[in-house]
């Protein structure tokens, strides 16, 4: 197969941090072009906008969409529009409902629609899914704390309406979620902390079930000074099993199972390549869709205002 030749849209930091040097370390894939309204990178053919890289680039098959959610459905139907394979960086949308024609659109022109979610790439993921296959799970609680101002330094889009603010971290614990338990879970309650002066939450404390009414209870705080915690237990009928670092240890009464530091990205690129060669596509939206329940059904709280020094 010949090298698929690939644009980056939005050259910030996860497309600086992760998937430029994991098209580098993938083969078969080539980083062709840049679309980015501030930077380039030497050598690579660079476009302000998507618009005038697809008149000018006709040869790219696909588009990464780097960009933040609010921008990107329209980004993605033009890419489609103009025959290309589409990655979507997480979360896939600002609305649930914009990746209807979306899906519609992959399939009408035979192109890929990736729909991706980093975090299900980290090395304890499928471990903790083949673990917890045939246990009788008794609880599941999950911590995704971390400090905004080291990890989200002025990014003014995720404070903005479909940002998500402290759901841009906590959509990637329920992509792992929805991911290894073996049933479907729903929301049954969401409390969710606005900042006096902000329009998107800081932090919210979710409780889910299932149809065992297994308790799920997820708490997302964006103000975690010190350690910072990703981490997911479940208790099972085989003992705790905790996945900690985001994904990347896993731990069952004490023993350690798994622990490995491993990027997320080249797995990423391997599922992509793989999908435009057997021609379909890959959209789960059930993380996103968790997230818009909270929306609905959260009770809202006004907390202090949020001032990034
Ligand atoms: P970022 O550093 O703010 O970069 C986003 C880039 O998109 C900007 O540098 C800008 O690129 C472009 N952009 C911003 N506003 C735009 C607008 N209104 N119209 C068009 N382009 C715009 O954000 P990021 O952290 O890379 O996050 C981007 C996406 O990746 C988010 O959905 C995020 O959830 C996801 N993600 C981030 C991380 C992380 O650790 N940061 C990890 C995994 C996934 P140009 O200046 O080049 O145009």
């Amino acid at each position: 197969m010949a090298a698929i030749r690939i644009a980056i849209v939005g050259l910030g930091k996860i497309a600086r941090d992760q998937h430029i040097p994991a098209i580098a370390g993938t083969g078969d894939i080539e980083l062709t072009a840049i679309a980015s309204r501030n930077a380039s990178i030497d050598g690579i053919a660079h476009f302000a906008t998507l618009d005038a890289l697809l008149a000018a680039k006709p040869d790219i098959d696909a588009v990464a969409l780097c960009t933040p959610p609010q921008v990107r459905s329209a980004q993605a139907a033009a890419a489609l529009k103009a025959g290309k394979h589409v990655l979507l960086e997480k979360p896939p949308g600002a609305t649930v409902s914009e990746l209807t024609p979306l899906i519609a659109a992959a399939r009408q022109t035979g192109r890929t629609l990736f729909a991706t979610w980093h975090s299900r790439f980290a090395p304890a993921v499928e471990p903790a899914k083949a673990f917890l296959a045939n246990r009788r799970i008794k609880s599941v609680v999950v911590e995704w704390k971390e400090d905004v101002r080291i990890w989200h330094p002025g990014q003014a889009w995720i404070w903005e309406p479909g940002g998500l603010g402290v759901f841009d971290p906590g959509i990637n614990a329920l992509s792992i979620l929805t991911r290894i338990l073996p049933r479907p879970f729903f929301l049954t309650r969401a409390e969710l902390s606005f900042p006096a002066n902000r329009v998107a939450p800081i932090a919210a404390d979710l409780s889910f079930s299932d149809e065992t009414r297994l308790p799920i209870h997820a708490a997302f705080d964006w103000r975690q000074t010190g350690p910072q915690t990703w981490d997911i237990r479940v208790d099972s009928d085989a003992g705790l099993l905790t996945l900690s670092s985001g994904g990347s240890r896993l731990v069952c009464d004490g023993r350690t199972l798994l622990d490995e530091k491993q990027a997320e990205y080249p797995g990423i690129y391997r599922r992509f390549l793989e999908l435009i060669a057997n021609g379909v596509s890959d959209v789960d939206l059930s993380p996103l869709v968790h997230v818009a329940d909270a929306f609905l059904l959260g009770r809202r709280r006004d907390v202090e205002p949020f001032v990034e020094d």
